[in-house]
């Protein structure tokens, strides 16, 4: 099912985790409204602007699999309101400037660790945006 033109709820709940582990993470009709509310807000202007494809390594983590890849027990990605994403094709730090500066959210990280770096990128639609925004943010559990 699309959410917008370049986004599907598929490729928001995918996990390779949750599959290895037979996690069922179908997202709620609550769940998926904040990912179409994510993805028409940030993610697909986002896409548009950059004209080419974005990687999201994490969308949507049912309450299992966040606490079997360790992310925060309060993260957004529990309500469908964070992705995790990368741009192969781009420099990821001047994608995080892009959305910094002209996309809404409601927190932004640009974060890494030992092996990789990717954007942690989230939106409320049901209350006001914080803006906050990290530009080196060390993760030792996911966002
Ligand atoms: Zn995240």
């Amino acid at each position: 099912m699309k959410l917008t033109d370049n986004f599907t709820i598929n490729e928001m709940t995918y996990s390779v985790t949750a599959l290895a582990n037979k996690i069922d993470n179908r997202p709620s009709v609550e769940v998926i409204a904040n990912l179409k509310s994510l993805c028409e807000n940030v993610l697909q202007p986002l896409r548009n602007h950059l004209g080419c494809a974005i990687i999201v390594t994490s969308g949507y983590r049912c309450p299992q699999l966040n606490r079997k890849i360790g992310g925060k027990p309060n993260s957004q990605h529990l309500k469908g309101q964070a992705a995790d994403l990368v741009v192969p094709q781009k420099k990821l730090k001047e994608v995080f400037d892009y959305i910094k500066n002209n996309l809404p959210y409601d927190q932004l990280l640009y974060e890494f660790n030992k092996k990789d770096k990717w954007i942690h990128v989230s939106y409320c639609s049901n209350k006001s945006n914080r803006r906050q925004a990290i530009d080196n943010y060390a993760a030792e559990s996911f966002s």
